[in-house]
């Protein structure tokens, strides 16, 4: 136990910063601290700092720079759509239409709306990998549907929607689509024109840039009230002096994110599918969540029967081992994660749930550590389990 390894395969919650946005950051903190909006020749730089990140986040999501506000991360931006929506579009009414797999900045917030009778919502159920079709949608719209919001890949068991399907749907239908895209960004191709995307949200810490800034693609002509109030910043859609580091820091690991994503994405893959294949094979009685192929290359999602996914990550904590089960939200609580009672397993399985998260910087050595310990530790576990009977 002395020599153990420190393995970090948690990117699902948040990533580390990598070593170019780090750098590109640092002058920003103190050298260049000035204010965009002022008019000296020190702040104009900063300005031009400020569109050429915005301008990288454009491109890489086939987006015109005017379509893209910088928010204060994931959450923000799913407020500001949810609520500038509602706003925006008071004329045609307040139904919505959303899905039961929703990260909870969309859900909570969505039903807290209702509760105040600010909106009518539709939750539509998932299926047993946690997704929806193009054809549940089309039968929940109604003339006064406002807003179509969906997951395009899934936080806790990383199942991609059909998103170009949706997308179109609801193009031809004349609703506005927002899809929460924070997991699918760095990972995944996302290009908001072929995938008819009217809005987007994304936050920089999930692809290895820094925590507490993200971005809103809001295509042109949608009319999105803004939730921030004050100075004119954001071409007056979200006021604030702008987070300078944080803004520079996401559009260079998003550009390098975007730029090395099929190497990245092949090496990743390869590293995750030895988990989906040899966790199973090591350990009795595990189910798969979410779908075998429709995943983000990154995400395992496993429930172990018969113990409790609280007792799992204590014991892999103590091993070096940073994972989570669910959502990093929810961790903490003693509810099963929301997602997996969407999908139809039961409390006691939805407990038993493991989910590993890797990234870039996931080594073949850490996957073998893991697969060492982990079937050990299942077993002790299990050992001590009343719900399992040793046969
Ligand atoms: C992490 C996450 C968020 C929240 O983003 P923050 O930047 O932490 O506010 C929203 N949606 C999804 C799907 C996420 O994974």
């Amino acid at each position: 136990m002395s020599d153990k390894m420190q393995v970090y395969m948690d990117n699902a919650a948040t990533t580390k910063l990598c070593d170019e946005a780090w750098v590109a950051m640092q002058p920003y903190f103190r050298e260049q601290f000035y204010n965009p909006s002022s008019l000296y020749m020190g702040a104009q730089r900063v300005h031009k700092a400020v569109e050429d990140a915005r301008r990288t986040v454009a491109e890489a999501l086939h987006a015109d720079p005017k379509e893209i506000i910088f928010t204060g991360g994931g959450s923000e931006g799913d407020n500001a759509v949810l609520r500038g929506i509602v706003q925006g579009y008071a004329g045609k009414g307040k139904h919505i239409i959303t899905t039961a797999a929703e990260h909870h900045a969309v859900l909570h917030t969505l039903e807290l709306m209702q509760t105040r009778g600010e909106v009518e919502l539709t939750i539509l159920p998932v299926d047993e990998f946690g997704m929806v079709t193009a054809a549940q949608i089309r039968a929940a719209l109604r003339p006064d549907t406002i807003l179509v919001s969906v997951i395009f890949a899934n936080n806790e068991v990383g199942s991609i929607n059909p998103i170009a399907e949706i997308g179109a749907l609801c193009r031809a239908a004349n609703v506005v689509f927002h899809t929460d895209a924070v997991q699918a960004l760095g990972h995944i191709p996302v290009d908001v024109q072929a995938l008819h995307i009217d809005l987007l949200t994304l936050t920089a810490h999930k692809f290895h840039g820094p925590k507490g800034v993200g971005a809103l693609y809001a295509r042109r002509g949608i009319r999105l009230m803004p939730q921030i109030s004050g100075g004119g910043q954001e071409r007056g859609r979200r006021a604030g002096t702008e987070n300078v580091p944080g803004i520079v820091g996401m559009a260079v690991a998003l550009l390098k994110a975007v730029a090395h994503m099929p190497e990245t994405t092949a090496r990743i893959q390869a590293l995750r599918d030895r988990l989906l294949c040899e966790i199973p094979a090591r350990i009795p009685e595990v189910k798969l969540n979410g779908h075998p192929t429709a995943r983000l290359p990154n995400n395992v999602n496993f429930s172990i029967r018969y113990i409790e996914g609280e007792s799992i990550l204590l014991m892999l904590d103590l091993n070096g081992i940073a994972a989570s089960s669910g959502s990093a939200c929810t961790s903490g609580s003693l509810d099963p994660s929301h997602v997996l009672l969407a999908m139809g397993l039961p409390h006691e399985i939805a407990h038993g749930s493991l989910r590993l998260t890797l990234s870039e910087y996931t080594t073949d050595a850490e996957i073998d550590y893991v697969l060492d310990i982990l079937p050990q530790i299942v077993t002790r576990l299990r050992a001590m389990s009343p719900l399992y009977n040793v046969p």
